[in-house]
């Protein structure tokens, strides 16, 4: 970044996408969490304080907000109180959540709802249960 930082932005300009989790809750078969040097790595989540203090700096020029890339946003614990915060910043026009859906509840689809999230998108890893259930291995290992 230039001297003028973020301030040299234009205002819905930028994409985020936050990995608020680094884990996920399976290990499909062509994902880097079926790799022993990520599905090994210490689990860290975002803290809700440092997640707010980014948006708050990169909140005027976003155009589009994504929890999260690579990895399963839903294992945080920090999920809840991370949408509450998202809710505050009502100005990005776009905001959309990617998850495997595995542990989407009544609670998480609630708490969704009420947040300002624009779009949820459901991974779908195979076109039948047979499949699906080949690629999406191994549940619950010990470091989820
Ligand atoms: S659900 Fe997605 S992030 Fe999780 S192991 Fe499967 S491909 Fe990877």
């Amino acid at each position: 970044m230039n001297e003028g930082g973020l301030a040299e932005l234009r205002p819905n300009s930028l994409t985020a996408i936050f990995d608020i989790s680094n884990t996920c809750n399976c290990r499909c078969l062509m994902c880097h969490f079926r790799l022993p040097k990520t599905r090994l790595q210490p689990v860290n989540f975002m803290l809700p304080g440092i997640f707010k203090t980014i948006l708050s700096s990169l909140s005027p020029f976003l155009k589009r907000l994504t929890l999260s890339a690579a990895s399963e946003p839903l294992t945080s614990p920090y999920f809840f109180e991370i949408l509450k915060i998202l809710r505050q910043f009502d100005e990005v026009p776009f905001t959309n959540i990617l998850t495997n859906g595995i542990l989407m509840d009544r609670r998480y689809a609630d708490a969704i709802i009420d947040s300002n999230v624009s779009e949820v998108c459901f991974s779908v890893h195979g076109a039948t249960k047979q499949i699906y259930e080949h690629i999406i291995q191994e549940l619950a290992l010990p470091n989820c």
